[in-house]
């Protein structure tokens, strides 16, 4: 499954709390990036923060199932976890934006995309304005792709309005669920 939505919106928050309840049958998908660490980000756990020529690298090895450029840097999702987790039978999230979305939409039919969106653009202001960690410049730039990735939400299959936390990580959860039920036509 694929998670998107605009930066602020809370989509890392809700896709960990699913996580949890779900006990280890979703694998979540570590990105590599050139974005510089957050004080939160850890290494390895939030992401592989890698340099432009090691993600020039990975992509010409194909060792990524998508990439995109989003806001001045490359985000990307390495393949083996990915591929390793599904042979499992596990469950796979990525938290990913929509260019990278619609690729795994058509190199993968059988992914699920789930947008998550807020519940007002003042409220997605707001939130993106509380976290306190861009600059001014960066928090206009992350505002304008926001509306540009609001603007293709007719391109998912589900959305996810995040007005608590709790109810949409079971809203996650619950589509999940149904996608399992769901008849398949070969
Ligand atoms: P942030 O810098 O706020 O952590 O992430 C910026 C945007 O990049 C978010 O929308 C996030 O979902 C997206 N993103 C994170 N990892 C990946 C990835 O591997 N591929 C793509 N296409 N987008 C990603």
């Amino acid at each position: 499954m694929v998670v998107s939505g605009p930066a602020g919106v809370g989509k890392g928050t809700i896709v960990k709390l699913a996580c949890q309840k779900a006990q280890g049958n979703i694998h979540l998908s570590v990105s590599a990036t050139t974005r510089n660490p957050r004080p939160i980000d850890k290494e390895g756990v939030t992401y592989h923060f890698i340099t432009k020529k090691e993600f020039r690298s990975m992509i010409e090895q194909n060792e990524v199932l998508e990439w995109a450029e989003y806001v001045g840097n490359y985000y990307g999702t390495p393949r083996k976890p990915v591929e390793d987790a599904l042979k499992k039978g596990q469950d796979v999230i990525l938290e990913i934006e929509v260019q990278g979305a619609m690729q795994i939409k058509k190199n993968f039919p059988d992914a699920v995309l789930t947008f998550v969106a807020p519940p007002s653009r003042e409220e997605l202001e707001r939130r993106l304005r509380d976290r306190g960690t861009e600059t001014e410049e960066q928090i206009v730039s992350r505002l304008q792709t926001a509306e540009e990735e609001l603007s293709r939400i007719n391109e998912y299959d589900y959305i996810v309005v995040n007005d608590t936390i709790e109810k949409a990580s079971e809203d996650l959860l619950t589509i999940l669920r149904a996608e399992k039920l769901k008849q398949k036509f070969e």
